[in-house]
C-alpha cells in the first residue's frame, strides 16, 4: 500500500442528490449518513444527454461527449440509416485507469464492454453481451462465475412480475457484493472503483414506491438501498484515514408521467418522412426528411453529403434548426410543455468528434420522458415505468472536510476525474 493513500470511487447509478440525502436522513442508509457527517455532499449536473452510457463515459475520461465520441446507447454511422450500438471500442478517449501508473480494480462501470488489457482487474458493466468478454484478466473468470456473478438484473422480469424482478435485483446485488469483497481482499490495487447499477433499474420501475408510504413495494424499494448502503459500509470500514473516498451518481431521477416521442412529433410537423411500422429503423426514410431523432432526444439534420438521402443543404441548416427549436419550445401535451431546455450542438459539445454530435438535444420537462420513439405511432403515451432520468440533481460526495477544493457552479460529471486528481495533488503537497 502506498503511504499517500489509495483512491476508492463508488458509483450509484441514477441516484439523485435529493433521494440520497433523504434516505440517509430517514435511517434507510445509515452508513451514508455517517459519511455525510464527515465529508461534503454536492448536487451536480449530468451530461447532456443525461443517460448512463454518455455520463459514465464522461466520468471515466473526464471529457465532453464530442471528445470521447459516445452520444447515446445507439448511433447512426455517417452514410447510413443503420442503427449501431457503441461500446467500449467506440470510446475515443482513455479512461483514467489507462492513464494512471497505479493498479486499478474496476467493477461494473457501464459501457465498458468488451474489456481489454489493463493494469489490474476490469469487470465491465451493462451493456455486456457475455461474461467471457466482460472479465479481465481472463484467468479471473472462473472465480467470478463461482460467485454467481451477473452483470445486470434481467429487467424483462419486471414486465412479467415485479416480485421476480426484485428477487433477481437482490441476487445480482448480493453477487456483486461478493465479487467486490473478493477483489478487495485478493487483489493489489491503488484505485478501486465499483458502480451499483440496480439502483437505476429499481427507480425506473418503482419511483412511485419511493414517494408513497402506502405503496406495496415501499419497503422493498428502501430495502434495496439499505443493502447497497451495507456494502458501502463494509467498504468504508476497511478504509484507511489517508485513503481518498469519492462517491457519485451519473444523473438524477424523478417521477415519470408520460413518454413523449420526438420522431412522431417531427413526423406530425413534416420534418420527418418514414413509416415507423416498417422494420429496419430509419431504412425507409425518404428524401424529403429534414430531421430525425435518436434516443433519448437527440435530433440530427438529414444533411446532404452526410446521410444517403440527405436533403438539407448547408445554407438551410440554421433555419431548420430554428424551426425545430421553436416547435419544441411551444409543444405541449395535456397543457404541459414537453421541454425544459433545448440545446444546440455548439452550446454543449466541444471536441474533435463534434461532426458526429446531434444538432439539437432536448431535455424533457418534469415528468416528461422524451424518447426518439423509432417505432412509435403516437406522440405520447402512458408507460409502466414510474421514474425517469434528470440532467440536474446528480450527486458527488467526498470524504474529509479539509483540503477539498470547492465544487464550482456548473460542475458536471465530466469534472469528477479532474476533481479527484486535484485531491491527490493536494495530498502530495
Ligand atoms: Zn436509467
Amino acid at each position: 500500500m502506498s503511504c499517500m493513500g489509495r483512491t476508492v470511487f463508488i458509483g450509484l447509478d441514477g441516484v439523485p442528490h435529493g433521494l440520497l440525502k433523504r434516505l440517509a436522513d430517514d435511517g434507510t442508509m445509515p452508513h451514508c449518513r455517517r459519511l455525510f457527517e464527515i465529508g461534503n455532499l454536492h448536487c451536480i449536473a449530468s451530461t447532456i444527454p443525461d443517460i448512463s452510457s454518455v455520463a459514465w463515459s464522461s466520468i471515466i475520461t473526464g471529457k465532453n461527449p464530442a471528445e470521447h465520441g459516445i452520444f447515446g446507447f445507439v448511433d447512426i454511422p455517417i452514410n447510413t440509416y443503420r442503427i449501431s450500438f457503441p461500446n467500449y471500442l467506440s470510446l475515443k478517449s482513455k479512461p483514467f485507469w489507462e492513464k494512471s501508473e497505479g493498479r486499478s480494480v474496476i467493477l461494473n462501470v457501464p459501457s465498458t464492454f468488451p474489456v481489454r488489457e489493463m493494469n489490474g482487474v476490469h469487470i465491465s458493466g451493462f451493456v455486456s453481451l457475455d461474461l467471457e468478454r466482460s472479465v479481465y484478466p481472463p484467468g479471473l473468470l472462473s472465480q467470478v462465475k463461482a460467485l454467481d456473478y451477473k452483470v445486470d438484473v434481467d429487467a424483462e422480469k419486471a414486465h412479467v412480475s415485479m416480485d421476480m424482478f426484485l428477487s433477481d435485483l437482490d441476487k445480482t446485488l448480493t453477487a456483486r457484493g461478493k465479487v467486490c469483497d473478493h477483489l478487495w481482499q485478493h487483489e493489489k490495487w491503488d484505485t478501486f472503483m465499483i458502480v451499483f447499477t440496480g439502483t437505476d433499474r429499481l427507480m425506473h420501475f418503482l419511483w412511485d414506491a419511493y414517494e408513497d408510504e402506502e405503496h406495496w413495494y415501499y419497503k422493498a424499494f428502501r430495502g434495496h438501498f439499505s443493502k447497497v448502503d451495507a456494502i458501502v459500509g463494509s467498504i468504508i470500514d476497511r478504509l484507511n484515514d489517508n485513503d481518498i473516498l469519492v462517491m457519485c451518481s451519473d444523473h438524477g431521477m424523478e417521477h415519470l408521467d408520460k413518454n413523449v416521442y420526438v420522431n412522431a412529433i417531427l413526423k406530425e410537423h413534416g420534418f420527418l418522412h418514414y413509416d415507423p411500422a416498417l422494420k429496419g429503423g430509419f431504412a425507409n426514410i425518404d428524401g424529403r426528411t429534414k430531421a430525425f431523432s435518436l434516443d433519448p432526444a437527440r435530433i440530427y439534420l438529414n444533411k446532404r453529403g452526410k446521410f444517403p438521402r440527405g436533403c438539407v443543404a448547408p445554407n438551410d441548416e440554421e433555419k431548420i434548426i430554428e424551426d425545430i427549436c421553436e416547435l419544441f419550445q411551444r409543444y405541449a401535451v395535456g397543457g404541459k410543455a414537453v421541454c425544459k431546455a433545448i440545446y444546440r450542438k455548439k452550446e454543449i459539445f466541444h471536441g474533435p468528434f463534434i461532426d458526429l454530435a446531434p444538432d439539437i438535444v432536448l431535455i424533457g420537462n418534469e415528468g416528461i420522458n422524451l424518447h426518439s420513439g423509432l417505432t412509435a405511432e403516437n406522440t405520447s403515451e402512458e408507460t409502466i415505468f414510474s421514474g425517469k432520468h434528470t440532467q440536474h440533481d446528480a450527486f458527488l460526495y467526498v470524504r474529509g472536510r479539509d483540503k477539498c477544493p470547492s465544487v464550482k457552479e456548473g460542475f458536471n460529471v465530466s469534472n469528477i476525474i479532474g476533481y479527484i486528481d486535484s485531491l491527490k495533488a493536494e495530498r502530495w503537497r
